[in-house]
C-alpha cells in the first residue's frame, strides 16, 4: 500500500485500507506532505471526483488532539448534500479515531442539531448559512480551531455565501490555517483568498 509512505498514523491506514485505497491521488500526493508540515495556508485548483475530500481531512486527523474535546476543524461547503457525504468519509477514515464529527446543514431541525452538538465534536462539516445561525445562538465555540477549509469555494460564493463565509473567517482564531479548494478560479474566489489566506500555496491538479 503506497499510502504507508506518507506516514500517516497507523489507525488512519487501516481505515483507508478497509476502504480500498490503494495509493494516493494526484491531489493527495501534493496535499498530504504539505498540511503535515503545518506551514501555511492553500489554495488547491481541484474538481469533484479527484479525492480532495481525503486530501485535506487525513492529514489533518493525523495532527488532530483527540484528547482535546474543542472544536478543531471547520469545514464549509455549499449543500446539504455534500456536508453529509464529507462527514460521512471523514467519519469513515476517523472510524479507528476517538474522534466525533458532526454535520450541521439548513433544511433539518437546528434543535436537533444542537443537541448532537453536546457531544463536543472535534470536527464540524457545515454549510455557511447554518453555522451562522448557530454562532448567533451561542452553540458553537471556535477558540480551538487549527483548520478551516473551504470546500467548492467557488460554488457557496456563486450561491451568495460571500458574507457568511467573511464572517466565518472573522469569527475564526487569527492563528487558523486556511484551506480553500475551488473547481475554478475567479475574481470573487481570488478576492476572497487575497483578503483572508497568508501567502497561500497553491496547487492545481
Ligand atoms: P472526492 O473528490 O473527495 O469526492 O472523492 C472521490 C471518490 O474517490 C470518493 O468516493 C472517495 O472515496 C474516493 N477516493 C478518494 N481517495 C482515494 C484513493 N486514494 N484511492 C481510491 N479511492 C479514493
Amino acid at each position: 500500500n503506497l499510502f504507508t509512505e506518507t506516514n500517516l498514523s497507523p489507525d488512519i491506514l487501516k481505515a483507508i485500507g478497509e476502504l480500498g485505497y490503494e495509493s494516493p491521488t494526484e491531489i493527495q500526493k501534493q496535499t498530504i506532505p504539505f498540511i503535515l508540515s503545518d506551514i501555511r495556508d492553500l489554495i488547491a485548483l481541484a474538481q469533484t471526483g479527484t479525492g480532495k475530500t481525503a486530501a485535506f481531512s487525513l492529514p489533518i486527523l493525523d495532527m488532530i488532539d483527540d484528547t482535546s474535546r474543542k472544536i478543531q476543524l471547520l469545514v464549509l461547503c455549499p449543500t446539504r448534500e455534500l456536508c453529509l457525504q464529507i462527514s460521512k468519509d471523514i467519519k469513515n477514515y476517523s472510524k479507528y479515531m476517538s474522534i466525533k464529527t458532526t454535520a450541521v446543514y439548513g433544511g433539518s431541525s437546528i434543535v436537533e442539531q444542537m443537541r448532537s452538538l453536546k457531544d463536543k465534536p472535534q470536527i464540524i462539516v457545515g454549510t455557511p448559512g447554518r453555522v451562522i445561525d448557530l454562532i448567533n445562538r451561542k452553540a458553537l465555540d471556535f477558540s480551538a480551531i487549527h483548520w478551516l477549509v473551504l470546500d467548492e469555494a467557488d460554488e457557496m460564493l456563486s450561491m451568495g455565501f460571500k458574507d457568511e463565509l467573511e464572517t466565518i473567517l472573522r469569527e475564526t482564531p487569527e492563528t487558523k490555517q486556511t484551506f480553500l479548494f475551488s473547481a475554478t478560479m475567479n475574481k470573487e474566489v481570488e478576492r476572497i483568498s487575497k483578503n483572508y489566506l497568508t501567502k497561500p500555496h497553491r496547487i492545481s491538479v
